[in-house]
């Protein structure tokens, strides 16, 4: 097996052909959600009759409303998304002919992409992603449509697979002693060092290699799921094409295929040791992600690639011509737990549109700021929920009546003197620091860092 490096295409001897830049109004990272069915127990265990917490409002435009409901207390919330996927037995195909098959094309041509599959654990993200035999998900559906291009263009395609586990990198192709080293060189490309990369020319190689990677996977028993992924799966599918100028060298682009790894609300998962101490780090790992296409929607000056392994990785495929998708993928009987889900995925999604300016800046930090202190106040469950769609769709920014009602929701938690004083420090640490360095000092849970949830 050859040794892996993550190579971007320069643009001097390689062939990539002109995307069209991005306005400003269109989100670079779409986020769309994917609803998976009642499993056979819920049903059963809801006396036959189950009643979905997510539906959609409104799928006219470009964008679409998604409407939360809790069936027990009526308490509801609405968000904007790209797309929405309803409860269908199968929408995976659906989704990958929808919306991952259309980037394909460009990473024959030299650009990378990357999709995610987000959400709780037991919200579907491996079923997404993997599939099984019968009924093949986003990885093996990729990996066959390459192949059919890699036919008709004669490029050749290599194979990756990796977890990040605790902030580590560790190769699932073949077992090594010690964690993958992630370097910069001096033209600053991510470097996965000694990473296997193994050629694949048909399916049957495919499976081969990857059912059996798949098997080397850190998984656990948690209360909400037999076997929770613990880590971020990362499949990675590079393609290089021999460049149309004559010069006989190649264009490699790649498509990062990533199984994230849930996140998780304590409370409901009875984590205690290694698995708390696993559940803070995938927190935090999420929420710099979403700091990251945060940052990508919005044009802000700083990426912040370095809050986490994952997104440090993930640096040469995310922001520029690079295309990227997440999908946040929502369990139908847990009304909690895919607000969190869905109003971290909206928050990642909002597109500000604005001109940057250091005037301009102060306003949006400002914003930012309470985007950050809402969202952590709503993972704690301190706030009752309101109907939050704003001007924009997001449910933090915008300054209509209803996200004043957002503010009200703060307003009365403060009331609480210990709550004044968490929310006083989150502020004002905000406004201290830089953009977007790490909030890993923000929140403590018993000397666990974990920003997302508790
Ligand atoms: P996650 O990876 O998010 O923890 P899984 O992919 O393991 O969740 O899915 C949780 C459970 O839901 C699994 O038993 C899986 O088979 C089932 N599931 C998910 N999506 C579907 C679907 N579309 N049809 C049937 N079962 C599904
Ligand atoms: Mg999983």
């Amino acid at each position: 097996m050859a040794s892996y490096q993550m190579n971007t295409p320069k643009s001097g001897n390689l062939s990539t052909p002109a995307r069209p830049t991005c306005p400003n109004s269109i989100s670079k990272v779409r986020v769309i959600i994917r609803v998976r069915p009642f499993l056979p127990s819920e049903i059963f265990s809801r006396n036959g009759n189950p009643l979905s917490c997510v539906s959609v409002l409104d799928d006219s435009s470009q964008e679409v409303t998604v409407h939360l409901k809790d069936q027990d207390t009526s308490r509801n919330e609405c968000y904007k998304l790209d797309n929405f996927f309803g409860q269908e037995d199968y929408n995976v195909n659906q989704i990958f002919q929808r919306e991952v098959s259309p980037l394909i094309p460009g990473v024959c041509h030299g650009c990378n992409a990357t999709v995610f599959a987000y959400g709780a654990t037991g919200s579907g993200k491996t079923y997404t992603m993997q599939g099984s035999e019968e009924l093949p998900g986003v990885m093996p559906l990729a990996m066959s449509s390459i192949l059919s291009m890699c036919r008709s263009t004669g490029s050749t395609a290599e194979i990756s697979y990796y977890e990040v586990y605790m902030d580590r990198c560790y190769d699932l192709l073949e077992l090594k002693p010690k964690e993958i080293a992630v370097m910069d060189d001096k033209d600053g490309q991510i470097h996965l060092k000694g990473l296997a990369r193994v050629p694949v020319n048909s399916m049957a190689e495919f499976s081969e290699a990857f059912s059996c990677a798949v098997q080397r996977r850190k998984v656990a028993h948690t209360g909400l799921n037999d076997v929770s992924s613990r880590s971020h799966g990362v499949l990675v599918i590079s393609v290089s094409t021999p460049s149309k100028n004559g010069s006989g060298d190649f264009i490699t682009g790649k498509l990062n295929l990533i199984d994230l790894a849930g996140n998780e609300d304590n409370r409901r998962t009875c984590n205690e040791g290694i698995r708390l101490q696993e559940s803070a780090k995938i927190n935090q790992s999420l929420f710099a992600l979403s700091n990251v296409v945060y940052a990508l929607n919005n044009n802000q000056p700083r990426v912040p690639y370095r809050e986490s392994k994952l997104t440090r990785i993930l640096q040469d495929s995310l922001g520029g011509t690079n295309r990227a998708l997440m999908v946040a993928c929502l369990n139908p009987g847990e009304y909690q737990e895919s607000v969190h889900t869905v109003s971290l995925a909206a928050r990642s999604r909002h597109v500000a549109n604005f001109v940057y300016s250091a005037q301009r800046r102060d306003t949006t930090d400002k914003i930012d700021m309470e985007a950050k202190l809402q969202a952590w106040l709503e993972s704690k469950g301190k706030t009752k929920s309101n109907k939050k769609v704003g001007a924009l769709g997001s449910p933090f920014f915008s300054r209509t009546p209803s996200s004043v009602k957002s503010t009200k929701k703060v307003d009365t938690w403060q009331r609480s003197a210990k709550a004044k004083a968490v929310s006083k420090q989150w502020i004002s640490d905000l406004a201290e620091r830089p953009q977007n360095v790490p909030d890993s000092n923000l929140v403590q849970n018993g000397g666990l860092v974990d920003p997302v949830m508790k």
